[in-house]
């Protein structure tokens, strides 16, 4: 599936924007043009999902969280950004272990299970990007992916793939 990363990033960040009115959320996105990955939508909403959950979970002072969408020649860097306490270096790679939570009594009233980032990598390498964490413990992180984008002759060849499927599943006899 061809998923328009511009749409999504702007459509969770609106959501994200109407559910928590206590923050204040920043987006800093100078694309002029659209950008087209291949990845199911639902699997890029969720991962932004998870970032921004946890990005609003873990913000206990300042709540202000800013979204940086950028590209570059051949991939598309989102970034989300927290003021929150943030994570020691000796933890920064244990978060993307499944079940693995910093703080297990303080954590645990937040509701989480440990599983939202080992999700999320797991959802961008499947697709060939790459997931990382830079964090300082009492001033935030700021957790970045980063997909290839399709060239235009890619998008071309996926098209006509797909319109290749449903011709022929059009013309399949009925019984
Ligand atoms: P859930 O499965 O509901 O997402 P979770 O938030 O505990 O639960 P992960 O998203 O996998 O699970 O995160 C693992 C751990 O990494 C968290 O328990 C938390 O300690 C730490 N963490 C994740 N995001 C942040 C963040 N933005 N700031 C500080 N710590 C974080």
């Amino acid at each position: 599936e061809i998923t328009n990363v511009t749409k999504v990033v702007h459509q969770v960040y609106n959501d994200f924007e109407m559910i928590h009115p206590d923050f204040t959320f920043v987006l800093d996105d100078d694309v002029e043009k659209e950008v087209d990955v291949q990845i199911y939508r639902n699997h890029l909403e969720q991962v932004l999902i998870i970032l921004l959950d946890n990005a609003v979970k873990y913000s206990t002072k300042r709540k202000e969280i800013h979204v940086t969408y950028e590209r570059s020649e051949r991939n598309v860097d989102i970034a989300v950004q927290d003021f929150g306490e943030g994570i020691a270096p000796d933890n920064i790679d244990k978060v993307f272990n499944r079940f693995y939570r910093v703080d297990k009594a303080r954590s645990r009233n937040k509701g989480g299970n440990g599983l939202g980032l080992s999700i999320a990598r797991r959802l961008i390498e499947a697709y060939h990007g790459t997931i990382s964490i830079e964090s300082s413990l009492g001033y935030g992180s700021i957790f970045q992916i980063s997909l290839p984008i399709l060239t235009g002759q890619e998008v071309e060849i996926l098209e006509e793939k797909r319109d290749m499927a449903e011709t022929q599943r059009d013309q399949k006899p009925l019984a």
